[in-house]
């Protein structure tokens, strides 16, 4: 990929902190399930918090394609640090970026984008997961407040965050169309954290259920209009799949780097075992399909930063590198054979981070929906 001299400038500055705090902590990070604050610090130094923010309120105004080379060079080092800033800077800021009033945009964007505050996306529900239409949680005015009453589950950065945009209904007979969106602070009372779930991968990444207990907010926290809940979640969805899928491909290319490496070095029979044919090819398969999921995801974010149509082309990004990255992170197990499966080396950890890609933002089934819808029209 051709990134011009900034871009490449903003990689090399994610590259570089990865290398120096983020990558040595992955380990401690995945074995405590401890939320990586001090990353969290450092980035929102960097900028990194509030990627596309404009600089009015503070951010870093970089364009898509400087993100996901960001993104890329974290996930490399650590898939729950990438995770945590993927889902704040699209699906917590960008939503209040895109619908808020410059209100609520001068309220919660500059401390987001900062990192001084954390966002969170609230559309999954236990009835609700790819079939948002069912989504349960209820907005009913009272007065000059909403009271919101129901739960979420699964929501990112859940534990951590101090803004939250929560999808609920206003008129279930309405289905999606009853959807509207609420941005919810972390104090508001009859709000609270519910079961925070432990996971497979990307473990230092807060994932828990909220809870909505008849809790009032003001009718200003709205965002939108009425109606536009899943629209608002749909427009969110298309940018961020962009970032789950530069995620996927710094995961890939964070197990080819080791695979490689061990492959160079470890000697079996007399030769290193990279000499050997399958092992090479493996590889070099490996690197192709990296190569291969890079491009995909660099063009979905081109046209995103051309301001034309770009959400199939995400939801191919998506799918591919994600499918791609499951399957790379097994190759570099089974390159290191014994030490592959042994927790002393990442590559185990990378392929429990991979499998969420296939999942969260909309499974690879429901992308594969989305790809099929358009190309059928
Ligand atoms: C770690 C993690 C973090 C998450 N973060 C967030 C978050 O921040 N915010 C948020 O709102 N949600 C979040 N989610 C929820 C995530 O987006 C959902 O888990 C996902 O959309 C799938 O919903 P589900 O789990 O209910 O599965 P289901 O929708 O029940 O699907 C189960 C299976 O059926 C398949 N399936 C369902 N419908 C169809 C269909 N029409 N055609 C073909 N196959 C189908 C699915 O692909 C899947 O394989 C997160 C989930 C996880 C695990």
């Amino acid at each position: 990929m051709f990134l011009n001299e900034e871009q490449k400038a903003i990689q090399k500055v994610a590259g570089d902190i990865t290398k120096k705090i983020i990558a040595p902590m992955a380990k401690q990070y995945d074995e405590t399930e401890e939320f990586p604050w001090e990353n969290i610090k450092q980035l929102g130094k960097l900028g990194f918090m509030g990627m596309s923010v404009p600089e009015k309120y503070d951010g870093a105004d970089m364009d898509m394609v400087s993100s996901v080379a960001a993104l890329e060079e974290i996930a490399k080092g650590c898939a729950s640090t990438a995770t945590i800033v993927a889902v704040h800077n699209a699906a917590g800021i960008l939503p209040i970026l895109m619908f808020g009033t410059d209100a609520q945009k001068e309220k919660y964007i500059p401390s987001l984008a900062a990192g001084n505050s954390i966002g969170a996306f609230a559309l999954t529900e236990a009835g609700a997961g790819s079939d948002a239409a069912k989504v349960a949680t209820t907005a009913v005015q009272d007065g000059k407040e909403y009271v919101i009453h129901g739960s979420k589950c699964f929501i990112s950065n859940g534990g951590a965050a101090d803004t939250f945009v929560v999808f609920a209904t206003k008129d279930r007979a309405k289905g999606v169309k009853g959807l509207a969106a609420f941005i919810i602070e972390k104090e508001t009372p009859g709000f609270s954290i519910g079961k925070h779930e432990s996971k497979m991968g990307i473990r230092a990444s807060s994932t828990t259920e909220l809870i909505f207990d008849k809790c009032r907010i003001p009718l200003e926290n709205q965002l939108g209009k009425d109606g536009e809940g899943f629209k608002i979640a749909m427009m969110t969805l298309d940018v961020a799949r962009i970032g789950i899928a530069a995620l996927a491909t710094g995961i890939a290319a964070g197990a080819y780097e080791e695979a490689r490496n061990y492959a160079k070095v470890r000697e079996q029979f007399g030769k290193p075992i990279c000499v050997n044919q399958s092992i090479g090819f493996m590889l070099a398969d490996m690197a192709i399909q990296i190569e291969a999921a890079r491009q995909l995801t660099y063009h979905a974010a081109e046209l995103k930063d051309a301001n034309v149509k770009f959400g199939t082309e995400a939801a191919m990004a998506k799918t591919f590198a994600s499918d791609m990255a499951v399957q790379v992170a097994l190759n570099a197990i089974q390159i290191m054979g014994g030490y592959g499966y042994s927790r002393e080396y990442p590559v185990e950890r990378m392929m429990r981070d991979a499998k969420i890609t296939q999942i969260y933002e909309g499974t690879n089934q429901i992308q594969r929906v989305v790809i099929s819808r358009e190309i059928l029209k």
